[in-house]
């Protein structure tokens, strides 16, 4: 049996009709950025999931840009974030002239370590952005603790977790503000580019949303530094299709996610951790093992595709090379990029195929 790590084609299939259709509707009205559907989208985003006001934009790294805009971050002020995420958690700090400062994660959640956290701080420290990697929300009660003893504005990156929940409250409603991607492999994928923007603040939100059009809020008036970061109406179109069916495929990735926790039984392995406070959508399923290559090989040659996903932690990463860390600066994240595989878990799963790769890992 084979089990793709991830198969885009059959959600793409199924929405063919529905999607062209909202295409062709778009195409028709001219309504090519921004405008009525990328409007209903950040509308019916808002509704689904629970944020006061959403603004749609045209990647997960642009509302990463225009928070540490927003932000005010610039030469001199130092941004905190984990070294275990994709590199765009710290595209934002870099691009407003910030440094980035990396804290390590915690074992299990493989998120920011509260504890280790206030040792990262210094006179020059503005912010954090703080994610929620593979959709398990981090630990946000005790780093808004320490973000509110010193005065820190907190981005949270979201773009892995759409539709999960810390205590019960949408994530990145509980910091400044918050991000979310919608590249076309993440959990609510559109069909290119696109992003969102969300924040409790309503000052906050004006900022970004003046940022988004050329710093301005009416034409030809350009009161602030800006950009484009529009979103397109294409992608409003699409995602307006997809959007009804984000809950059903959540409740399946949690299912499979649910199989796996039960199911693997293969000695040496360590599972991701399921704290009480966060409602994982499982973005990935990610296990750490001793053998990790040779695990991954097997599950090859058993027709399992995995992923290695992050295989570099950022600090390690060349680009970051003048940020002056080097090896065993952050044990765990080294450690968690050395020994982690991640599992196929996408909505279309079978159940056979979930069985497969259970049986499979078992069988190592
Ligand atoms: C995908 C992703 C981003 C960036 O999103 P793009 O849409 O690719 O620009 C940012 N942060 C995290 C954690 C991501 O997974």
């Amino acid at each position: 049996m084979k089990v793709p790590f991830l198969d885009l084609s059959l959600q793409h299939k199924a929405l063919r009709e529905p999607a062209l259709a909202a295409l062709a509707a778009t195409y028709d009205a001219n309504r090519f950025c921004l405008g009525k559907d990328v409007e209903d989208f950040e509308r019916n985003f808002g509704a689904a999931l629970g944020y006061p006001r959403v603004l749609g934009m045209n990647s997960g790294t642009a509302p990463l840009h225009v928070a540490c805009l927003a932000a005010g971050f610039g030469p001199g002020d130092e941004v905190i974030t984990t070294p275990f995420s994709f590199i765009a958690s710290a595209w934002g700090v870099s691009y407003s002239g910030a440094r980035p400062v990396f804290s390590d994660i915690e074992p299990g959640t493989y998120n920011l370590d509260p504890a280790k956290l206030e040792a990262a701080i210094t006179s020059r420290t503005k912010g954090l952005v703080v994610v929620h990697i593979f959709g398990q929300p981090a630990r946000m009660d005790e780093i808004l603790a320490i973000a509110g003893r010193h005065g820190l504005f907190v981005i949270e990156d979201c773009a892995q977790a759409v539709g999960a929940r810390y205590r019960g409250t949408p994530v990145g409603l509980a910091g400044d503000c918050g991000t979310f991607s919608f590249y076309p492999t993440k959990n609510l994928g559109g069909c290119g580019e696109g992003g969102a923007f969300v924040s409790r603040l309503e000052a906050v939100q004006g900022i970004a949303r003046q940022i988004r059009v050329h710093g301005s809020d009416r034409r030809y008036h350009h009161d602030i530094i800006g950009g484009n970061f529009r979103m397109d109406g294409f992608q409003g179109a699409l995602l307006n299709v997809k959007l009804p069916h984000l809950s059903g495929w959540t409740e399946r990735r949690r299912a499979i996610a649910g199989r796996y926790l039960a199911g693997i039984r293969l000695a040496d392995t360590r599972l991701p951790a399921q704290p009480e406070y966060g409602r994982s959508v499982f973005h990935q399923f990610t296990i750490l093992h001793p053998r990790r290559d040779a695990l991954r090989e097997h599950l090859a040659a058993a027709g399992v595709g995995t992923d290695l996903i992050y295989p570099v932690p950022l600090h390690r990463q060349k680009c970051y090379a003048g940020l002056g860390y080097s090896p065993g600066s952050f044990p765990v994240a080294e450690e968690t990029s050395a020994t982690c595989l991640s599992l196929p878990i996408f909505p279309e799963l079978s159940d056979a195929q979930v069985g497969h790769v259970i049986a499979s890992v078992n069988s190592f």
